[in-house]
């Protein structure tokens, strides 16, 4: 896999290695070591331990329990997502190259009229790729990774919610440039109108509206190349008619994820796969995408697994004696046979409301 290569600029930053947190805060506290070009990989976890007590202890105003229980659940390392894993989607990958990587990255050339947007939306059907981008935004800029939905910041104990949310935003700062990605956000910023809304949900959307406000009010005047231009609330949803209205106005850019085109359904196909012995020609892919629209991609993730154990299926308990190289080839009949039980998840109807949202409140681009 290609790691976007250093730029003069980010090759003097300070982060290393993206949404890596123990680099981080070595990094914080070894800055000496790493300008040198020391391994701070080398350093042993109890160094990496009392760094972590000491970036908790560093937050001001911030409950120590929940800081640590942030750090453990809710920065995501390992695993990078990188562009090149994500199959088309140009336009949104542009957009947040634009929006979030390149000011992150270059942070001199993007303040007054250019500075960064703090709130970025992406909306869509499901499983067409938003998660994905959120986490290649995250590895491609060099950002620290905070995974959070409504489940995983709320608390049955009251007010523990608000501390972890406030732990949340401090850490982001600390930890900056961070990306704090929220999927589901329609069910933490959804509308006041909602009777359903309960006590303890209308606190934490509260408490998690007044953070993200100070934490443009704090960068608004900074220098430049402050790191609290270097925090943004990502977010992702299959609901944005779900979302508050005054949430919504926070997300400046609001991107859409449509469904994958053809082209982009071929490069999905062809990358799933590279690494599986099949006999599909040009013509059968041309059918094959042709059998498939109105799919995501994750319909198409799935129809494809599933079409792979075509050939093991029809072995049944033969498969048990059947050689590795004996197991023969997919075929386009494995796909056709697949398409009787996988079928597209979102519907012509369903669509049409995305593509209206998307006119009325998306971003063009
Ligand atoms: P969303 O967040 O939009 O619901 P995800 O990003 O979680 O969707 O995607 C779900 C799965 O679908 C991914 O893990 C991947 O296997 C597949 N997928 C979706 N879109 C793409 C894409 N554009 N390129 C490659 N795989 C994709």
């Amino acid at each position: 896999k290609q790691k976007l290569k250093p730029t003069a600029a980010s090759s003097n930053m300070r982060k290393p290695s993206p949404a890596s947190s123990s680099h981080k805060q070595q990094q914080d506290l070894n800055s000496n070591s790493l300008a040198e070009g020391k391994d701070t990989e080398t350093l042993s976890s109890d160094s990496e331990e009392t760094d972590e007590e000491k970036l908790i202890a560093s937050c001001r105003g911030v409950d120590p329990q929940a800081a640590r229980q942030i750090l453990k659940e809710i920065v995501v390392n390992g695993d990078e997502v990188y562009w090149d894993d994500i199959a088309g989607l140009d336009a949104a990958k542009n957009s947040l190259k634009e929006a979030v990587v390149y000011p992150f990255l270059r942070p001199d050339l993007f303040s007054g009229l250019r500075e960064p947007a703090r709130g970025m939306l992406l909306f869509g059907p499901p499983g067409t790729g938003k998660t994905m981008l959120a986490r290649a935004v995250a590895t491609e800029s060099k950002s620290t990774f905070f995974s959070i939905s409504a489940s995983s910041l709320t608390s049955k104990y009251l007010g523990e919610s608000e501390k972890l949310v406030r732990a949340l935003f401090q850490l982001a700062k600390k930890m900056a440039p961070s990306i704090i990605f929220v999927d589901e956000i329609d069910s933490l910023l959804g509308s006041r109108s909602n009777d359903n809304e309960n006590e303890s949900s209308r606190r934490i959307k509260n408490e998690f509206l007044v953070q993200w406000s100070d934490l443009t009010r704090a960068a608004a005047g900074r220098d430049q190349g402050d790191d609290l231009n270097r925090v943004l609330v990502l977010a992702a949803t299959n609901l944005p008619w779900a979302i508050d209205e005054a949430a919504r106005r926070r997300f400046v850019r609001r991107q859409y994820i449509p469904l994958p085109e053809n082209q982009t359904r071929k490069v999905q196909f062809t990358k799933l796969l590279s690494h599986q012995k099949h006999t599909l020609n040009q013509k059968d892919f041309e059918e094959l995408i042709e059998l498939t629209e109105g799919f995501s991609g994750s319909d198409i993730t799935a129809l494809a697994k599933d079409a792979a154990m075509g050939p093991l299926r029809e072995l049944g308990d033969r498969l048990l004696m059947t050689s590795k190289n004996e197991i023969r080839p997919l075929c386009l009949e494995d796909f056709i046979n697949s398409l009787n039980y996988i079928r597209p998840s979102v519907s012509k109807e369903g669509l049409k409301e995305f593509e209206n949202w998307a006119s009325l409140y998306g971003s063009s681009g």
